[in-house]
């Protein structure tokens, strides 16, 4: 038996490298005495107001964004409340760093930076024996689990093991934008190899150095995690994140009804482009039932979204064949159409009569959409031709470029406010500046699911929901989309402000509470206000009293 105790470690050291409880030089003159602080810490008591300010300051000293995300993790690492007071009041400029693109370029870096593990890595020597190394994990009452096996990370492709940074970066978003608790949060790894050469060649590399494991060995691993996880930590929220395409639809369709659980690739992407594409009827004037969307891309995202329009037009009373007849893809064999050779499933029912083509500006003439979304993670895909096309063809064309990270994106803003004369309804999945053309000013929106997953989950989590439904994620999109502002429809966004973000989770998490609610899938009673219930559970950034 070894002996984890280091002799004379009093409980004032512990909780100075405790990141839970840990507030540097917060601690208060009595808290000093009592926790046998005197002589650890500088004389000097600060606020976390003015510790905040420090951190600012260091972030804003740094000249890349990767050291930037280093510190930010050093800092959740040794103080968690200080960490998400600046990111929540800081949103707009720390979610590019936490996420998406920075956590993009740290994943891709992951082997060469790592310092500190933080997560649950699950990989194929564990099988048997997953439920026993889950109790390893220090905290008990854990509400959710965002778990990825690192195939598809962002459109950046399979990064094995090194894919945890996104895990990390959803999870860190749950606390951010709906205030989970950060100790109800667990980000997990399934390691199960990778393909990806360079990470296999690379000694630094963290994962294991097999190629990727397939078929019965992945689903056992994974069915063990999933029932180990509910067994453990009864109601859990799991979201599955970056798994590969087939994986992803077939692991989806297993388990959602069983389990509570949701791909937010799929889900999560659906909600909120379609509640792009809801707010900017606004703009247009036009009815969501006139709308044909080309899609470029029909993978997870893309097919996603269509799932949720598809949900949103049968709302109106149009019949799914019907409304399935909106959307159309181009993916990397050209336009889907019937009689295509190897459709695979999850495409099927996109596959329209129509005559082949191939590229993307031929599909966008031939069909004439209202609106063409990118989800293919091919930058510069959305060409001038493209554009002026759309721009042509439609007063107001829709064009989102979804794809991340920023240097993946089908379009910048800027090509896209420009080539369409300033006519273009812009959003993207990684921020972009604003663009200034003549004396207008065009703000794009980010359609990126942090709009949609907080808040989905603060639902599901507050209400004890047993499962996930589309319902719930049409609901999101509808609360998403009506709190877009007139004043943010004038600058051209069809999303609400990133600083807002916490109202706007609480509010999608109140209308998916009700249908968990009212359809009966919780035994919790409905409270008489599902709104202050959902504040009351929510987390804040605020040091505890010691003393
Ligand atoms: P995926 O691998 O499941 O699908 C990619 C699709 O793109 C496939 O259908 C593929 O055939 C198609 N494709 C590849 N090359 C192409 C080409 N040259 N021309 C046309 N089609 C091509 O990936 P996914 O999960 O659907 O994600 C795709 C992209 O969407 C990624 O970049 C991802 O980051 C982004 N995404 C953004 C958000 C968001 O919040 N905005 C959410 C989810 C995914």
């Amino acid at each position: 038996m070894i002996d984890q105790t280091v002799p004379g470690l009093h409980a004032g050291v512990k909780i100075l490298h405790d990141p839970v409880r840990n507030k540097g030089t917060a601690y208060t003159e009595a808290e000093r005495d009592a926790l046998k602080l005197r002589g650890l810490l500088p004389p000097r008591i600060h606020s976390m107001a003015e510790q905040e300010l420090r951190v600012l300051g260091n972030i804003r000293a740094k000249t890349t964004d990767l050291e930037r995300y280093l510190y930010l993790v050093a800092l959740q690492d040794r103080n968690e409340n200080l960490f998400y007071r600046v990111v929540i009041n800081h949103l707009e400029e720390m979610m590019p760093i936490i996420y998406t693109p920075t956590v993009g370029k740290a994943c891709q870096e992951f082997q060469h930076i790592f310092r500190k593990p933080r997560g649950f890595y699950v990989s194929l020597g564990d099988k048997g024996r997953v439920k026993e190394i889950l109790q390893n994990w220090p905290h008990k009452d854990v509400r959710i689990i965002v778990i990825t096996d690192g195939e598809r990370i962002l459109g950046l492709g399979d990064l094995g093991a090194d894919g945890m940074g996104i895990p990390i970066g959803k999870l860190a978003l749950y606390s951010a934008c709906a205030g989970i608790h950060p100790t109800q949060c667990m980000p997990v790894m399934l390691d199960v190899g990778t393909n990806n050469e360079n990470l296999l060649n690379d000694p630094l590399y963290n994962g294991l150095e097999r190629r990727r494991v397939r078929g019965k060995d992945y689903d056992e691993l994974f069915d063990e995690f999933i029932t180990a996880a509910k067994e453990l930590f009864p109601g859990v929220l799991i979201q599955i994140e970056d798994f590969g395409n087939t994986n992803a639809f077939r692991l989806l369709e297993q388990y959602r009804g069983n389990t509570c659980l949701f791909d937010d690739d799929i889900q999560g992407t659906g909600a909120v482009a379609v509640a792009g594409v809801i707010a900017a009827m606004r703009i247009t004037g036009g009815k969501l039932a006139d709308q044909k969307i080309l899609f470029l891309g029909a993978g997870e995202a893309g097919i996603g979204i269509a799932d949720v329009f598809v949900s949103a037009l049968k709302e109106k009373g149009m019949n799914e064949e019907e409304a399935r007849k909106h959307c159309w893809f181009v993916d990397s064999k050209g336009l889907l159409v019937a009689g295509r050779d190897n459709i695979a499933v999850h495409k099927e029912p996109y596959a329209h009569e129509h005559e082949s083509i191939t590229g993307f500006a031929d599909a966008v003439e031939a069909l004439k959409p209202t609106a063409i979304l990118g989800l293919s993670g091919q930058p510069r895909t959305f060409t001038r031709e493209v554009i002026e096309a759309m721009a042509r063809i439609n007063e107001r064309p829709v064009i989102f470029a979804l794809s991340n990270p920023t240097s993946q994106a089908e379009c910048t803003a800027e090509q896209a406010y420009t080539w369409s004369a300033g006519r273009a309804i812009f959003a993207s999945g990684s921020p972009f500046d604003p663009v200034k053309l003549g004396n207008q000013l065009f703000v794009p929106g980010q359609g990126n699911n942090a709009y949609i997953f907080p808040g989905v989950g603060l639902g599901v989590i507050v209400s004890r929901s047993r499962i996930v439904t589309d319902e719930m994620f049409l609901a999101a999109a509808h609360s998403l989309a009506n709190q877009v502002t007139e004043a943010d429809l004038e600058r051209g966004r069809v999303y609400p402000a990133l600083s807002r973000i916490r109202q706007v989770s609480a509010l999608i998490a109140r209308d998916v509470a009700k249908i968990a609610y009212d359809s009966g899938f919780t035994d919790r009673e409905e409270p008489d206000d599902i709104l202050a219930d959902i504040h009351e559970y929510m987390y804040h950034p605020v040091y505890p009293h010691y003393a």
